[in-house]
């Protein structure tokens, strides 16, 4: 399968499902992500903040890049100004920053709360306690450039489907959750950022929004 004919397949996997494809192109080169481009990809997906920062300068600007890797808070300023959507973010540390580099790029950044929702061992990811415990502080109101549009999370890497549709399950149900308990200005609960190329049909048949999708479509790493 060529890389125009993989992004059509999973393209009618979303279809009508309310969920998009986001091509997730790091460590692959600058001309893989000309011919997804070319065959009307929009949203990449890249984990390193100076492999975006490269290919954002040499690639049209209306491409819409995603942030899915973790986050050093040292290096929010290179993305602030174009990121289109942080996935990762898992500290309120971080949130902080990028509050302040959106003011200094003077823009919103729209973020996704990451939720380690696996049961393998993670450093990433807040607990669904601790997303409880930052959102009913005032820390979050005090951030006016930065926007919470939902939720990201990573299952378990197993064979076992059950296990992955229980994690993808429980991440849908505290985006619904939070959606229903909290009200403020910079919340926006609209994204569930879940299914990778081994799970995502799982994950849309759970409610994923923003499916992250890389060796699928342009092969092992
Ligand atoms: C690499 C990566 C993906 C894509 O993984 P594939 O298995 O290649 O589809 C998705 N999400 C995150 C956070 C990643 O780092």
């Amino acid at each position: 399968m060529n890389i125009a004919e993989a992004l059509s397949h999973f393209n009618q996997k979303t279809e009508g499902s309310g969920c998009q494809l986001i091509a997730v192109s790091k460590t692959k080169p600058i001309a893989v992500l000309v011919e997804a481009y070319q065959a009307g990809q929009k949203h990449f997906g890249e984990n390193k903040v100076q492999e975006m920062c490269d290919k954002q300068a040499q690639l049209p600007s209306d491409i819409c890049w995603h942030m899915i890797g973790h986050l050093q808070s040292n290096k929010v300023k290179y993305i602030a100004p174009f990121v289109y959507l942080i996935h990762s973010v898992d500290t309120l540390k971080l949130l902080q920053e990028i509050n302040k580099q959106g003011q200094k790029a003077n823009r919103i950044i729209p973020c996704l709360l990451q939720v380690h929702i696996a049961s393998e061992e993670s450093k990433f990811g807040f607990s669904e306690m601790e997303i409880h415990e930052l959102l009913s502080s005032a820390s979050l109101q005090a951030l006016p450039f930065i926007k919470i549009m939902g939720l990201m999370g990573m299952a378990t890497n197993t064979e076992n489907q059950e296990l992955i549709r229980k994690e993808f399950r429980g991440l849908k149900s505290l985006f619904e959750d939070i959606k229903s308990k909290y009200s403020f200005d910079n919340l926006e609960m609209k994204e569930i950022s879940m299914g990778m190329s081994g799970d995502c049909d799982i994950a849309i048949e759970e409610g994923s929004t923003l499916i992250r999708v890389g060796s699928a479509l342009f092969g092992g790493r």
